[in-house]
């Protein structure tokens, strides 16, 4: 899966645990042993007017020992008879809170195969999960597509099964649909035919694979397609949406030979569709089920009239991830949850891998360093991180564990592997992982030992200490006077923490890579588990970089004097460098590890040609540090230092794109219009109403380029009219990405009253249903105390909004944004009252946030008030 960027903050796990459980032990929350599927004919007959569906289900079974019993997963499906070659059960039992069938008969099974048949119907859902309804609206009325999701238990809700991901069997499907729509699944349709009325649409029997990688989507649909190589690349949109999915499959077509030569296992089916669905979810913005890949809309479809160079990357990311998936996740499976990160650490390490080699001019490397791994840092120093294998005792834990953890510092650590033994052997070791484990399921060792066969290197002792254990190091520097052209240089390790609790003294083995800005051989040494500091004697005098490369998993903390050198040595730095210097001298200084200033003292020496990425980070900085100084009296000469800062950047880099900028610069723009937007830039604010004003009437006075930062930068400052305008331009809203746009910048409005109006309206019938939570969400980032109340109170009416995966973390994570520790006890009152104990990881990681936030801003803010202050003196007294 690939989440949503907003649900990316939003889940979050709790408990920090080291023990990672035997992988053979029978754990709570599985099926018992003894019965597996080898194959499933699954017929459904969907009423969509009626949300709701008729089941047939006959599934090859294969008995290890005589037994009476059958269990195997249902939820929400009533079963309405069960047959064991031809006899009818004696009794069907429903356990609706370990979501299981318990089938009987009258005479035990003999050890061998059966055909187990079921007759049953269930519910077609209105949130994310299971088979789910999407209605949108067209010119010529309402519509409602179908689609599935079910990862990562909701199989089980479409049809009677072994829903694990070890479970894996063959499945094929038969669909019954209105004869005007058409359907598509995992595998190439094998028949269709008319029959009362109606099609009955037959699938090919698909490879080995596990149940929660199963499809269906009907409705009225259309295709546009490519072969590439033998593979029939396609993208499935509502009708008359199919073109804006041309660049999707432009990439998909470029990155498909790309991977097949990476894996050196092709792509082993015969059609690859990637589906696009309108609407959202709280849990995902897409799906990699094998053959038929589900997206929501905004990142699937690039239209040129309303999609900016972040939208278009974004999809770009996005396609590479799941078809990342293909291989790491659909061919090969985890055996269990514990080992998510397998798939989401190597889908989201290798989307980056893969934009690095096709669009090397949008600097994929410098994104992950500035995006990815800062995501991952954060979440890990905090007081709620965990392992990367972690134990997962239930579905809703399994929910939860879709965290930064998983994607971020699993990617991360997946790129300081592959430094560390190099590239072709970590792909040759890949390689092997793949031929062995073909249409099997693994545990993160099996990848460790295929790497360690490749390479002949001991991948596994830092891998261990990096997904076995939670937590950030920290590399300590000392530098002593050059000396013959040498450095010696000090490198000692601690934990990297910020949030209140202390933790035990852990340390890691740690590869170091530095060298010299004078541009001496990197040198790189191996911090140990013992503890004890590394000397390195480094050619060059110039200030050392550590980290070069910034592939190494842990922050870097220079003394005052190394970083002095280093700032007035800045535009000798690689940016690469430079942006992980940038990161850390933040993060050390909210953490109270560095003097609160140093970053801005940092910030003032970057040049103004640097590459467009370390601006932006500047940029972006400058609007965390705003939020910092909300509420106090120096915001307002903050303010008027950041913009004095940021203004000759935009100025440089101009309302519009032009002809043969880079599509760096591209995202340099939207980040300036939106953080000036919030510093009130009073030319900005006002530049960006008078466009949405005239887009009125003029379609091009808000170019696709800049048309969601603009909009933001006005939904922001909106008063009641423009409020009352983007409502109804969001109603009258012909594209259902453009629809959701604008429904969500309702929630944006700093103005209290309107974000109450916004809270209101997000419950009502004005909004379609799958926008809800989006406008829930934006209220939450400047007003996380009023959209959590809300969320509180009406709890019963917005939890009809949200998908069973997300039941137990939406509401809590809603308060994320707080920095106020009084916001603390009262998400915890609310957990203890409705969030069972196995579902509150997302309530420890928001609390843990908060607190973080809270403990930055109370360090940090008359630390840099004095800045600005002595800043304005020094500039008044020029
Ligand atoms: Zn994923």
């Amino acid at each position: 899966m690939r989440t949503s960027t907003a649900s990316l903050l939003l889940l979050v796990w709790g408990g920090a645990t080291f023990a990672v459980a035997a992988e053979t032990a029978v754990r709570p929350g599985r099926l018992p042993p003894g019965v597996t599927p080898v194959h499933y004919e699954i017929s459904v007959e969907p009423d969509a007017a009626a949300l709701g569906f008729h089941g047939r289900v006959a599934i090859d079974i294969e008995a290890g020992s005589a037994t009476d019993t059958v269990v195997l997963n249902a939820v929400d499906l009533d079963i309405a008879g069960a047959r064991l070659d031809g006899k009818d059960a004696a009794t069907i039992a429903l356990d609706p809170a370990a979501q299981t069938a318990t089938l009987k008969f009258a005479s035990p099974l003999s050890p061998g195969r059966h055909r187990l048949s079921l007759d049953y119907s269930g519910r077609i859902y209105t949130t994310s999960n299971g088979l789910f309804a999407v209605d949108y609206a067209t010119s010529s009325g309402p519509r409602r597509m179908l689609t599935t999701q079910f990862e990562v238990a909701d199989a089980r809700r479409f049809a009677p099964m072994w829903d694990e991901p070890s479970a894996k069997a063959t499945f094929a499907l038969e669909v019954i649909v209105p004869r005007e729509q058409s359907a598509y699944s995992n595998m190439p349709e094998s028949s269709s035919r008319i029959d009362g009325g109606k099609k009955h649409i037959r699938f090919a029997t698909s490879p080995k694979m596990s149940s929660y990688l199963l499809h269906l989507t009907v409705g009225e649909l259309e295709r546009i397609s490519r072969k590439v190589g033998t593979v029939d690349v396609g993208v499935v949109t509502r009708k008359g949406a199919s073109e804006s999915g041309r660049f999707a499959l432009d990439s998909a077509a470029a990155i498909l030979p790309w991977y097949d030569d990476y894996f050196g296992t092709p792509y082993p089916l015969a059609k690859l569709d990637m589906i696009a669905v309108p609407g959202s979810s709280q849990f995902f913005g897409a799906m990699e089920n094998w053959g038929a890949i589900m997206y929501f809309e905004p990142v699937l479809l690039v239209d040129p009239g309303l999609s900016s160079e972040s939208d278009r990357q974004n999809v770009f990311y996005v396609v590479a991830h799941e078809m990342a998936h293909q291989w790491f996740g659909d061919l090969v499976t985890m055996e269990w949850w514990d080992d998510l990160w397998l798939n989401e650490g190597f889908a989201t390490w290798m989307a980056g891998k893969v934009t690095e080699n096709l669009y090397p001019q949008w600097n994929p490397g410098l994104q992950f360093v500035g995006e990815v791994r800062e995501a991952a840092l954060r979440l890990d120093a905090g007081d709620a991180t965990h392992p990367v294998v972690q134990p997962v005792p239930s579905v809703e834990a399994a929910n939860q564990a879709f965290d930064s953890i998983a994607y971020s510092k699993g990617s991360a650590v997946i790129r300081m592997l592959e430094d560390a033994i190099g590239e072709m052997g970590f792909r040759d070791g890949m390689r092997r992982y793949m031929r062995k484990y073909a249409y099997g399921n693994t545990v993160t060792d099996q990848l460790w030992a295929e790497l360690a066969a490749a390479t002949g290197q001991p991948v596994a002792d830092i891998a261990h200490d990096f997904t076995l254990h939670p937590g950030v190091p920290l590399v300590k520097v000392t530098t002593e006077p050059c000396q013959d052209g040498r450095t010696r240089i000090t490198l000692a390790q601690s934990r990297f923490e910020m949030g209140a609790k202390s933790t035990e003294r852990m340390t890691w083995r740690i590869p170091v890579r530095l060298h010299s800005v004078d541009g001496g051989e990197p040198v790189t040494v191996l911090l140990t588990r013992n503890g004890v500091p590394a000397t390195v004697s480094l050619p060059g005098c110039g200030p050392a970089v550590v980290n070069a490369g910034h592939a190494g998993y842990f922050r870097t903390l220079y003394a005052t004097a190394d970083i002095t050198r280093l700032r007035d040595d800045f535009a000798r730095i690689a940016p690469v460098d430079q942006l992980g210097l940038l990161g850390d001298t933040w993060a050390l200084g909210e953490a109270g590890r560095v003097p609160s200033a140093t970053y801005l003292e940092l910030a003032t020496a970057v040049p103004g040609n640097s590459d467009p990425l370390i601006l932006q980070q500047v940029a972006g900085t400058f609007g965390k540090i705003d939020r910092v100084f909300d509420g106090s009296d120096g915001q307002g000469a903050w303010r008027a230092y950041a913009r004095s800062s940021l203004r000759p950047m935009f100025d440089r880099v101009g309302w519009l794109p032009v002809p043969g900028e880079s599509e760096t610069v591209a995202l340099l723009r939207e980040t300036l219009i939106r953080v000036l937007g919030r510093l009130e830039d009073p030319t900005v604010v006002a530049a960006a109403r008078e466009r949405f004003a005239r887009a009125a009437k003029e379609a091009d006075a808000l170019p696709a380029s800049i048309r969601e930062p603009v909009l933001a930068v006005v939904a922001r400052h909106a008063d009641a009219a423009t409020w009352n305008e983007i409502l109804a331009r969001a109603k009258a809203a012909p594209e259902p990405i453009e629809q959701q746009r604008l429904f969500s910048a309702l929630g944006l409005a700093l103005e209290p009253a309107l974000a109450s109006r916004a809270l209101e309206l997000s419950l009502s019938a004005e909004v379609p249903s799958s926008f809800a939570t989006n406008i829930m969400q934006a209220v939450s980032v400047s007003h996380p105390a009023l959209a959590f109340d809300f969320a509180v109170q009406r709890e019963k009416a917005v939890l009809e909004y949200v998908e069973a995966a997300s039941r137990w973390a939406f509401i809590p994570s809603l308060a994320m944004t707080s920095n106020d520790v009084r916001m603390i006890d009262r998400v915890r009152a609310y957990a203890e009252r409705s969030v069972p104990m196995d579902a509150r990881q997302a309530t420890e990681q928001t609390i843990a946030e908060i607190s973080t936030r809270a403990r930055a801003t109370e360090r940090l803010l008359p630390a840099l008030e004095a800045w600005v202050r002595d800043r304005s003196k020094v500039a008044a007294a020029h």
